[in-house]
């Protein structure tokens, strides 16, 4: 997928380890060039449900694909059974790549994978990936920090081990902080997430857009606020997986997003119900 010549001058992909790369939110041209390198060489790929065939077109066809992610129907594996197998495949001798959606570190449990690792003393790199709230809003024509827009980015999951809204959230700090909130995995706790930050005090007006399958020839957006997200999540029937951002920066996407050039021509459903 890449040149010998390139390949050659990027750190050599060894037997008996393991590559834990982030494979972006989707557009196969977000690849970094080593998770790019990795995917053509590795012999055995185990991939979540966020990579899509438009990235694992590019996988060495010898590979033994892995799929381990949710299937319909069916919870995700447990992390310590991804944990061993990976151990067990690098442990064959294979060159393992662990290939995730995003970035591995952003909610994405690369950590727990890294740690596993360590203790099996497996030789391991971390490639990092594109992140969803970074590169998924910048599709959208959304810049996740602007200048005037406010001083900070944080970035939350909508979703804890139990499946519902974290209960160590300070929505007073999260009301208050002077910059975009980015949620993750919040399509089934946006209504909650809008009541609690306008409970904490932000305006109702607060802009939100909700970016479904970004970077993806599927990727749509909602554009809409606080008071109005819930309703519209439903009415306009956003899909997962979606990445949902609260603040000024939204704005900004009237004019960025309908002048620049993204992968292919995404079709968009905008509402705009402020
Ligand atoms: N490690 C990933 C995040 C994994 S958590 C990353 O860095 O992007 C899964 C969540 O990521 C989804 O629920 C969604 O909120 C977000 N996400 C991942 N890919 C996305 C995409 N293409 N479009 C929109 N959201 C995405």
């Amino acid at each position: 997928m890449i040149s010998p010549h390139l390949s050659s001058r990027l750190p050599a992909f060894e037997a008996g380890s393991v590559w834990l790369a982030g494979a972006g939110p989707g557009d196969p041209g977000l690849l970094t060039l080593l998770a790019a390198k990795a995917l053509g060489e590795a012999d055995a790929i185990v991939h979540d449900a966020l990579v899509g065939g438009g990235i694992l077109d590019f996988a060495n066809p010898g590979a033994l694909l892995v799929d381990m992610g949710k299937r319909a129907g069916h919870p995700s594996p447990r992390q310590e059974a991804i944990n061993e197998r990976l151990v067990e495949l690098a442990r064959e001798g294979r060159r393992v790549l662990r290939l995730k959606g995003g970035d591995p570190f952003v909610f994405g449990r690369g950590g727990e994978e890294c740690l596993a690792l360590a203790e099996a003393e497996i030789p391991f790199r971390v490639v990092p990936g594109v992140t969803a709230g970074i590169g998924g809003l910048a599709y959208a024509g959304i810049p996740v920090t602007h200048r005037g827009f406010g001083t900070t980015a944080t970035f939350v999951t909508g979703h804890d081990k139990a499946g519902g809204l974290p209960a160590d959230l300070d929505w007073d700090v999260l009301a208050r902080l002077p910059g975009a909130l980015v949620f993750y995995m919040a399509l089934g706790t946006i209504g909650t997430i809008a009541d609690r930050l306008t409970a904490a005090g932000k305006p109702p007006m607060t802009p939100v857009a909700i970016v479904s399958s970004a970077s993806t020839e599927a990727q749509s957006v909602v554009e809409t606020n606080l008071a109005h997200c819930a309703r519209d999540v439903v009415r306009l029937q956003a899909k997962r997986p979606a990445i949902v951002v609260v603040g000024e920066v939204v704005r900004l996407r009237a004019l960025i997003g309908a002048w620049q050039q993204t992968t292919g021509q995404h079709p968009s459903s905008i509402a705009v119900s402020a």
